[in-house]
């Protein structure tokens, strides 16, 4: 074996790649508010030799030989995991958030049962139910929304329709939601008609990690995440939950929707989870909400409108109509400008989703980068000057220039840069 020879001499096309990737991340203002950069610790447990061992199974209990250290690695996550969220059981194996979910269905309720969950056009997921994906193929799935007038969960239509369609499953949870997600008040209703409750926390995990953001956990009998979020671990899937269902929820996602686990991402969410028991991860949540609310009134200081007003998480939904710019061209314009954000369907959205009227901002990942209040005053002005000039591409240009000139004062990964 060729073990000596470096990615920039087997494969200079991938090697090229991931560095052009890095000065991409290096360069540019990342607002997509479901992204975030991982510690050089994560980014070395994910590029070790764990990949090459199969584990099918759980610790002390595999299928295979040789799995006296990645037991120690998969333990030490769960460990973590339990301790930093207070739950009684947790799978770290899910691969994907997506995953995560359809284990935790899988371990509540049997096809054609029938889920009540957010819809995707008012910020809810994929797995949440659309008709195109699995969820919307294996289960029923109904609906609720937001109240037009706060463009926040109408609550009493969940309650209706709780009533009405007496559901398996209550998921709580989104994708593009910029308030706080009131799980009690899911409960209160899922109790009312004997339903169970899902919360996926993907997106907020972090903050609730560091009580940035409510705790589902006394709320719901499982909790999905994501862990590649504002948790800003590896890219992957985990699963919460109550004693009761340890062992359904252990064997439907493995042997039921997977195979042998990811150890060197396992190993690497370990890494992430360590990091989100210190004090200074607790400090990040805080500066990540603190940062929201800045740019949120720097954005609004633009004439831009905020849907529902601000927001109380990481994220927001900016409604670009004032600019008389779409989501799909707004997306496009600051892309030019070096601020990398999604097209995003802002509630009662009269445009189609591959237009959209919004896009979605987040903090976590500049938040990384350390930036503060007084650059997301500065960020804030940036997006407005590209949305008022959509068509001027010196000013793009320039603004550009601004965007790499903030972003070199708060240096990521460039040590990993050859030149
Ligand atoms: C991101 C996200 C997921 C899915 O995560 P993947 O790892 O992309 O499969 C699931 N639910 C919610 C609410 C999310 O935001």
């Amino acid at each position: 074996m060729e073990n000596r020879r470096t990615l920039r001499e087997v494969d200079p096309d991938i090697f090229r790649v991931v560095q052009d990737e890095t000065r991409r991340q290096e360069e540019g203002l990342e607002l997509i508010a479901s992204e975030n950069f991982v510690s050089p610790a994560v980014l070395e447990a994910m590029g070790s030799v764990l990949t090459n061992k199969y584990a099918e199974g759980y610790p002390g209990k595999r299928y295979y030989g040789g799995c006296e250290f990645v037991d120690t690695a998969e333990q030490l996550a769960i460990d973590r995991a339990k301790s930093l969220f207070g739950a009684d059981h947790v799978n770290v194996q899910a691969h994907s958030g997506s995953q995560a979910n359809m284990g935790a269905y899988m371990a509540l309720m049997k096809p054609g049962e029938l889920m009540l969950s957010l819809d995707l056009n008012s910020g809810g997921h994929l797995t949440h139910g659309a008709s195109f994906n699995f969820s919307g193929k294996l289960y029923r799935v109904v609906h609720y929304g937001l109240s037009r007038e706060s463009e926040t969960i109408d609550f009493a239509q969940v309650s209706s329709f709780a009533k009405e369609h007496k559901p398996k499953v209550i998921v709580v949870g989104a994708s593009a939601y910029p308030r706080t997600l009131e799980f009690d008040r899911f409960r209160e209703i899922a109790d009312q008609v004997g339903a169970v409750v899902v919360v996926d926390m993907a997106h907020i995990a972090g903050l609730v990690a560091a009580g940035a953001h409510p705790s589902p956990v006394p709320f719901a009998e499982i909790v999905t995440t994501t862990t590649h979020k504002t948790l800003r671990g590896p890219r992957g899937g985990m699963v919460l939950c109550r004693e009761a269902y340890a062992k359904s929820l252990n064997s439907q996602i493995f042997p039921g929707i997977q195979g042998g686990p990811l150890m060197h991402v396992i190993a690497a969410k370990a890494v992430a989870l360590k990091e989100a028991l210190t004090d200074d991860f607790k400090t990040y949540q805080r500066q990540i909400v603190a940062n929201a609310k800045a740019l949120a009134e720097a954005i609004k200081g633009q004439g831009l409108r905020l849907c529902s007003g601000g927001t109380d998480n990481h994220l927001m939904l900016v409604d670009l109509r004032p600019k008389r710019v779409t989501g799909k061209a707004g997306e496009e314009v600051l892309g030019r400008a070096g601020i990398t954000v999604n097209k995003n369907q802002i509630p009662f959205d009269p445009e189609k989703p591959t237009v959209s009227s919004g896009v979605r901002i987040g903090t976590p990942a500049v938040t990384t980068r350390g930036m503060k209040e007084p650059e997301m005053a500065l960020i804030g002005k940036l997006v407005g000057r590209a949305l008022d000039r959509p068509d001027d591409s010196a000013s793009l240009e320039r603004i550009r220039g601004e965007v790499r000139e903030l972003a070199a004062q708060f240096p990521l990964y460039a040590s990993r840069l050859v030149s």
